[in-house]
């Protein structure tokens, strides 16, 4: 199918892209890659007048180390981010999620951005940020403010962010401990994905197509190092009944069962995969 007529516009700044969505309202979307937006498109589930083209704007690419904090441009696609040294000397579970995502046709093209702002609720990267503790920063034309990615995601297809607001970067602190990621795929998207960043405590967070990303409850005092809790097992039993009493969605990718078998499973492999193991439960 091909999608309906529409006005391409290429601002210069932030503040003329803000302005032009701001003023022709729900018709008007911002571009980055289009690997969503076209898609939507051209299958009429989405119908804009105007594009609003962002990636003529300056320094939205960008992927620098600025004091305590990697900062990576929101216009950076999954490839960029992947290939960039400072993500990897500093993020390496950001850039192998990255080098992962989807297939190579959709990570040259799709940016972080865009997959934050889509808000697809079996996306990734939000589960990754929200256990790194990562802030995103909105610009619109008149203000600019900065809001964690935990408080981003608000359901699926839904963020905190209004309609003229444009999200130009994630920053990431730095030197709080370590992470890891693992996902369960199935087809073009994962089924489960865990994220788990370990400092003073293990935090585990979780995401399986059922809206925002979840942290895991189980995970703060009874993981807490200081209580000698650092086997996997011991870890892992620690969230089991948290992933029991989820309310986990059945839909034609997947049972309700099956769902959360993967959630635990991913659970546990990224808990193996923060202590340097090979998917201890891989069978
Ligand atoms: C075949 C396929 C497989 C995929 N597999 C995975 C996967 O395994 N894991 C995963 O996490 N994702 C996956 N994805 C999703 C992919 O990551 C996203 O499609 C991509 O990152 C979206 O970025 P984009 O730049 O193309 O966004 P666009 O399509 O350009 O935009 C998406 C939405 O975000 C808005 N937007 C974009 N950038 C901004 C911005 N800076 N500020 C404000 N609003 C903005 C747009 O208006 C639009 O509403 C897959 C996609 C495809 C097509």
């Amino acid at each position: 199918m091909r999608p309906d007529p529409f006005t391409y516009h290429q601002p210069k700044s932030l503040a003329e892209a803000s302005s032009l969505v701001a003023e022709l309202g729900d018709g008007a979307a911002f571009y980055a890659g289009g690997t969503e937006l076209l898609l939507l498109m051209k299958m009429q589930l989405a119908e804009y007048r105007h594009l609003v083209n962002l990636k003529k704007i300056d320094g939205l690419k960008t992927i620098v180390v600025r004091h305590d904090r990697l900062i990576v441009g929101a216009l950076a696609t999954h490839h960029d981010i992947a290939l960039s040294t400072a993500v990897s000397k500093h993020c390496p579970s950001l850039s192998r999620l990255c080098g992962e995502i989807a297939n190579i046709r959709v990570r040259v093209a799709g940016t972080i951005g865009g997959n934050l702002c889509f808000a697809e609720p079996r996306a990734d990267p939000p589960v990754l940020l929200a256990a790194l503790d990562a802030v995103i920063r909105l610009v619109s034309a008149h203000a600019s403010r900065v809001i964690p990615a935990t408080e981003f995601f608000l359901g699926p297809f839904e963020t905190a962010r209004q309609p003229d607001e444009i999200l130009t970067t994630i920053e990431i602190p730095l030197g709080t401990g370590t992470a890891s990621v693992e996902r369960m795929k199935q087809g073009n998207y994962s089924l489960a994905t865990a994220a788990i960043s370990r400092n003073d405590c293990h935090r585990v967070w979780i995401g399986y197509g059922g809206g925002a990303p979840k942290q895991l409850d189980g995970t703060g005092a009874l993981l807490d190092r200081d209580n000698g809790c650092t086997g996997e097992e011991a870890l892992f039993s620690a969230v089991a009944a948290d992933i029991a009493d989820l309310e986990i969605p059945s839909d034609i990718e997947a049972g309700e069962y099956y769902r959360r078998h993967l959630i635990a499973v991913a659970v546990k492999r990224a808990l193996a995969s923060l202590n340097g193991i090979q998917n201890p439960w891989a069978h």
